[in-house]
């Protein structure tokens, strides 16, 4: 059975995120979303907030397990037994971040594989941050967002506003 591994932030989850999974079940046998901390990046919903949407979201979609992790995230593929990282690339901007992280991992555990899947073109400029962003200014976000998820993230800016 190959296993894929999509690590990333989901802060929220968008159909982005939603259209590589789906994608990358047609090359992996089952497919683990991996949501890490991040604390970093400071996202808007704590771990288990976006945990939670992730599971929402993904709920009917078969061979998709849904975990966390923290530390070095070649120790964690190494651990869950994947065979390889998934990592979507949007346009030309995500590439020279995602060859740098791609190599890196390589040089921190060889025989770990990146596999990089492209979007469907509506969701190639979509972003976690752009829909904060246009969820920020009482923007639609029927088209990126499960329903759920944006009913939370209006919530959310809501509760945050000054
Ligand atoms: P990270 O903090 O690791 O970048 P994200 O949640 O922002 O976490 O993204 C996780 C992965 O999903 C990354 O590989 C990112 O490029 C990809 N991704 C996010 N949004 C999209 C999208 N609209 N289309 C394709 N890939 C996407």
């Amino acid at each position: 059975m190959k296993i894929g591994i999509y690590p990333g932030t989901f802060d929220p989850i968008t159909h982005g995120h939603t259209d590589i999974i789906t994608r990358s079940l047609r090359v992996f046998d089952k497919v683990m979303v991996a949501v890490a901390p991040n604390p970093t990046k400071h996202p808007l919903f704590n771990l288990a907030e976006r945990l939670d949407m992730v599971q929402l979201v993904l709920k009917d979609i078969g061979q998709v397990e849904v975990v966390t992790f923290d530390g070095l995230l070649v120790d964690h593929v190494r651990r869950s037994g994947a065979h390889a990282i998934i990592r979507g690339l949007r346009a030309i901007s995500d590439f020279e971040h995602e060859f740098q992280m791609a190599l890196i991992n390589r040089k921190l555990a060889k025989q770990v594989e990146t596999v990089f899947l492209m979007p469907s073109e509506e969701y190639s400029y979509l972003s976690s941050t752009i829909i904060k962003d246009v969820a920020n200014h009482g923007g639609s976000l029927t088209e990126f967002l499960h329903p759920e998820v944006a009913r939370r993230l209006q919530a959310r800016i809501r509760s945050v506003k000054p």
